[in-house]
């Protein structure tokens, strides 16, 4: 008997447990291969929502579904945090006690913001990166009038990397529906030397930037916030005032990969970039936001990546050539409203490709929203 453990029901997660279930099917009637997913939580949360539940576009039901009911049936789920896991013995260790062992792993713990990594962030500003902070967000958007919000990205890398930039045309066009945007002043705000890591994106977005009256700094990087002054300090000496911040906090890796002693100092895994293995462990794979690769940390990488870590542990386990490669291929909608969007795709050799944003690409990435389940399913 082969056991495939899998730790992490987010999408990476649930879309390579369920390729594996596709593709191992006979063996796992037969009893030859086990597929065990453990998570820590009951819930998947679509995280691409939370960009619409601030506005009050999206209820919390439509982006919250059991892990379970996601899972294909063949797939046994552990409800329980993983506290360890030991490569060497090819074991995890769960917060209730209990041993699972395995004999291929996939990793897939994600990433998760640290707000409290930045100092006075947690009582001087919001975020939308996690449920709790999204629907804080939501009471103060709905109150808010008049003042300068700060659109601030404190950290690189982190989930979604467009995000920041799509809440941002959001914002203009949310407080222009609601006849305050001549009261409100919006300014976004990028640690590096342009608005955005890519440059043909970059350019894209400043110049939408300013045929908007969206105001921007760059080499803009956060050390602390004052939140009885409302102001943000930054590396450069900078004192930026603020009425409203809405941070893209740090991000860091799973604790329990930096407990394992398996990730760099963040907590994210050194992987092949094309195998998708765990740097010098042969049947350890890492999907999704998990990995220390230079890639998007977006659903549609972990989306292809397991595809990959999929074909090539049933192919070893059928005694077949492992010869899947991940390329980097990413590929992400960018809301520039409410009522266009735009799209990129890429990967490790083609830079990114535009079309002008359009209704069209809007309509579909509101039909993707919808129709997200299916992919966890390994259905799309
Ligand atoms: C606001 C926002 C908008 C976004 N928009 C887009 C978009 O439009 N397109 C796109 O492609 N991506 C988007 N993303 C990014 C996308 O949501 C993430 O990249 C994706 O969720 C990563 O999947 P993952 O499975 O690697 O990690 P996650 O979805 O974070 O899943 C990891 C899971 O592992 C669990 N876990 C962690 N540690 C343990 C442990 N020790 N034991 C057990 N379980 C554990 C976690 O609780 C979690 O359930 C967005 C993200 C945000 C925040």
């Amino acid at each position: 008997m082969k056991n495939i453990v899998i730790v992490g029901g987010g999408v990476a997660g649930t879309i390579t447990a369920n390729y594996l279930a596709m593709k191992l099917r006979e063996e796992i009637r037969e009893k030859n291969v086990s597929i065990t997913l453990i998570s820590d939580r009951e819930k998947q949360l679509y995280e691409p929502g939370l960009l619409y539940l601030i506005f009050n576009r999206m209820e919390e039901s439509e982006i919250l579904k059991d892990v379970k009911y996601l899972l294909d049936p063949l797939i046994e789920l552990k409800i329980a945090r993983a506290t360890k896991i030991d490569a060497e013995k090819s074991r995890v260790e769960l917060e209730n006690g209990e041993v699972v062992n395995y004999d291929y792993l996939v990793i897939a713990t994600g990433s998760r913001v640290a707000p409290e990594e930045m100092p006075g962030l947690v009582d001087g500003g919001h975020w939308f990166y996690n449920l709790d902070g999204a629907k804080r967000l939501r009471e103060e958007l709905a109150r808010f009038k008049k003042g300068k919000v700060v659109v601030s990205v404190m950290g690189i890398p982190h989930k979604c990397p467009v995000a920041p930039i799509e809440v941002t045309f959001m914002l203009h066009e949310f407080f222009k529906i609601h006849g305050v945007r001549k009261d409100v002043e919006l300014l976004y705000t990028y640690p590096i030397n342009r608005v955005f890591t890519m440059e043909e994106v970059s350019d894209l977005v400043q110049k939408m930037f300013d045929e908007r009256g969206i105001n921007y700094k760059t080499f803009f990087n956060p050390v602390s916030i004052d939140p009885e002054k409302k102001v943000i300090e930054t590396l450069e000496g900078e004192e930026e005032p603020y009425d409203l911040l809405i941070a893209i906090p740090p991000h860091k890796g799973s604790q329990v990969i930096i407990d394992s002693g398996l990730g760099d100092r963040d907590g994210w895994v050194p992987t092949d970039r094309y195998t998708l293995k765990a740097e010098g462990l042969e049947n350890v794979y890492v999907v999704g936001d998990a990995t220390n690769l230079p890639v998007s940390k977006a659903g549609s990488v972990a989306h292809f990546e397991a595809e990959v870590v999929a074909e090539n542990i049933a192919a070893e386990i059928k005694g077949l050539p492992p010869t899947a490669r991940y390329f980097g291929k990413a590929m992400c909608f960018i809301e520039t409203g409410f009522s266009e969007a735009t799209y990129i795709w890429f990967d490790y050799e083609t830079p990114p490709k535009f079309v002008k944003p359009n209704k069209f690409i809007h309509w579909m990435k509101l039909a993707y929203n919808r129709m997200y389940w299916l992919t966890a399913r390994g259905m799309l």
